[in-house]
């Protein structure tokens, strides 16, 4: 339990971090104002917010200047941060004039409060590892960094007989922040991302399987900036009705961390039908991949997104083999991403859970490669056999059969809906 959640303090701003947006240069600008917009959009339950950049940092106050960040909004705040992209930390804290004795006083009236929580949550006289953090960019204030620190290091200890400085690993931490026209004081950091922010880094359709690993695969372009799509290949009646409600949950829960992208399902059993009948068995799952590139591309094109995504991991499966994964790209002539090409299974696992995709798709429910994979699948498949092997279907055919099949579905309730460009926007201002 973080012991700060139990202490109800009158915030009257956050603040926010960013690493890599500081080496941008000249649009630099755009990516805060990216930033600021995915703040806006994961902090709506909060309260109307001002919001002031100021260079490597944005400020948040509420519009109600006398109103106060509620521990309910703090709470928000813990959910929330880790799905900003490209945040490094959000603090809840205090805005106060770049004056000691401004910060003197905040740090006076809140210091104990948030001692005694630390105390509370711990057994009897235990230590409580402390550091006082200070960064001074206002070079006229009279303290130094350094000097900050000591001179805060030292006014509580003969009051807090449990705490002890501990520079390096510290548990509670008050970081005191000194810039040109303000102060800021917090006692929490909550960690985002980092990476990018949503939408700086264009537009992906992403290749959506039930599985662990393209859930994860969307998370790790999301957090590079991507805007995502999501399109899914299904076999119906083949596979059950319940792997397209599988696949509508991993869309919500990775719209959770973006702005709500679409769903596209597509049906591939009577292409699939086709190659059964005509191809040899064991190209069905390069064939069937090699459609599915093609389909994926036709519906990027119409969607307005740029590449591919999958989560392809090198020798995972027979399709995953760099001989096959070279065959099935040469399919599109877009760029494929692939994330999670040397991810060890447990890296993956591991992210799936942390960004809460791992207990949706766990559940095993056939799905749409299951269906019609042959014995023995080639590993080492060569791009002449696989286009012979083509050659004895009607590609345009195939391609007419599978987008009468293609729709999007509306999320939750997955009903389905044609197929639609999207509508051209003016861009918004953050
Ligand atoms: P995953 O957990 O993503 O299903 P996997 O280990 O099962 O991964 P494969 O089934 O070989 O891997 O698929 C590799 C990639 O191809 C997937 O990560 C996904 O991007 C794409 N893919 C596979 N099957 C489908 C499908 N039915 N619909 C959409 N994309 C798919
Ligand atoms: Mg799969």
């Amino acid at each position: 339990m973080n012991p700060l959640a139990t202490v109800p303090l009158p915030y009257n701003a956050l603040i926010c971090r960013y690493n890599e947006i500081a080496t941008k240069g000249k649009n630099r600008t755009h990516f805060e104002d990216l930033l600021v917009r995915g703040l806006r959009r994961q902090l709506e339950g909060i309260g109307k917010l001002r919001i002031t950049k100021e260079r490597g940092r944005i400020f948040a106050r509420l519009r109600d200047e006398k109103a106060r960040f509620t521990p309910e909004a703090c709470q928000i705040l813990r959910e929330r941060v880790p799905r900003v992209m490209g945040a490094a930390s959000v603090s809840p804290g205090f805005l106060v004039t770049p004056e000691m004795s401004a910060i003197e006083e905040t740090v006076d009236t809140t210091f104990m409060n948030v001692y005694d929580a630390y105390v509370q949550s711990r057994p009897k006289n235990t230590q409580i590892r402390y550091a006082m953090r200070a960064r001074r960019n206002f070079k006229a204030f009279p303290l130094k960094s350094k000097e900050i620190e000591i001179h805060f290091a030292e006014r509580f200890l003969h009051q807090c007989p449990q705490l002890t400085v501990d520079l390096n690993n510290p548990e509670m931490c008050v970081d005191v922040e000194v810039r040109h026209k303000r102060a800021f004081i917090s006692y929490e950091r909550i960690p985002g991302p980092g990476g990018l922010p949503t939408g700086s880094s264009g537009k992906l359709l992403a290749l959506l399987s039930g599985g662990i690993d393209s859930p994860v695969a969307c998370y790790q372009m999301m957090k590079r900036g991507c805007q995502l799509n999501f399109i899914t290949f299904h076999s119906a009646p083949y596979t059950p009705p319940e792997l397209l409600d599988k696949v509508g949950r991993l869309v919500t829960a990775l719209n959770g961390f973006q702005q709500k992208g679409r769903l596209i399902a597509v049906n591939l059993l009577p292409a699939q039908k086709l190659i059964r009948e005509l191809c040899q068995d064991r190209l069905r799952t390069v064939l069937y991949r090699r459609l599915m590139m093609r389909i994926a591309t036709h519906v990027a094109r119409m969607l307005g997104d740029q590449a591919l995504a999958t989560g392809d991991n090198i020798g995972q499966v027979a399709s995953q083999t760099l001989e096959n994964l070279s065959v099935i790209s040469r399919a599109t002539d877009l760029l494929i991403m692939r994330p999670l090409l040397t991810f060890d299974k447990f890296e993956t696992v591991a992210l799936a859970n942390k960004i809460g995709t791992f207990d949706i798709s766990k559940h095993e429910v056939p799905d749409s490669c299951t269906v019609f994979a042959p014995q023995r699948p080639a590993t080492a498949s060569i791009l002449e056999d696989v286009e012979a092997e083509e050659a004895k279907l009607d590609a345009d055919q195939i391609l007419t059969l599978c987008l009468a099949e293609t729709h999007q579905l509306e999320l939750p309730d997955l009903t389905p809906i044609p197929l639609t460009e999207p509508r051209k926007r003016s861009p918004r201002r953050a």
